[in-house]
């Protein structure tokens, strides 16, 4: 069965979207940690993001290379930092979180967001893309 992060992809649900090539995606996580929680994925169905081909795994950093400007830009941090669970999507991903302090890098602090806060949010950070 398809995981929930591919039938995002394959538009069967719906998602803020951030950005999107060939082999991987981008969208806003619905219980972010801090405003501007963003998930980058490949579009390669594999759970565990170590098991990834060494390829997509470089450019899967690649991809979110892209995006943390653009982040950084909309949301005041002291910079982006990265959590690696995937415990609950068996799909590989990596959250990219604004932050203030290594305290908040915790999912204790995750919170479901109001839809529309979570809609303009992603329209700003798409304006800042390059
Ligand atoms: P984990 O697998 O523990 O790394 O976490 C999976 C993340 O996916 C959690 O932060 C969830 O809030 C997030 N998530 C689950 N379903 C969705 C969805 N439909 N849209 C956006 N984010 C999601």
């Amino acid at each position: 069965m398809a995981s929930i992060f591919t039938k995002i992809i394959n538009g069967e649900i719906p998602c803020q979207k951030i950005l999107e090539d060939e082999q991987y995606f981008s969208f806003l996580d619905i219980n972010p940690i801090n405003p501007g929680h963003t998930l980058v994925i490949p579009k390669q169905e594999t759970d565990y993001l170590f098991a990834l081909d060494d390829n997509i795994l470089s450019g899967l950093f690649l991809f979110a290379k892209k995006i943390v400007p653009a982040i950084e830009q909309v949301i005041s941090c002291k910079r982006v930092g990265v959590i690696v669970a995937g415990l609950e999507v068996p799909h590989a991903h990596v959250h990219l979180i604004p932050m203030g302090a290594e305290g908040e890098l915790t999912f204790d602090r995750a919170q479901r967001a109001n839809p529309q806060d979570l809609a303009a949010l992603a329209q700003k950070i798409i304006q800042h893309l390059k």
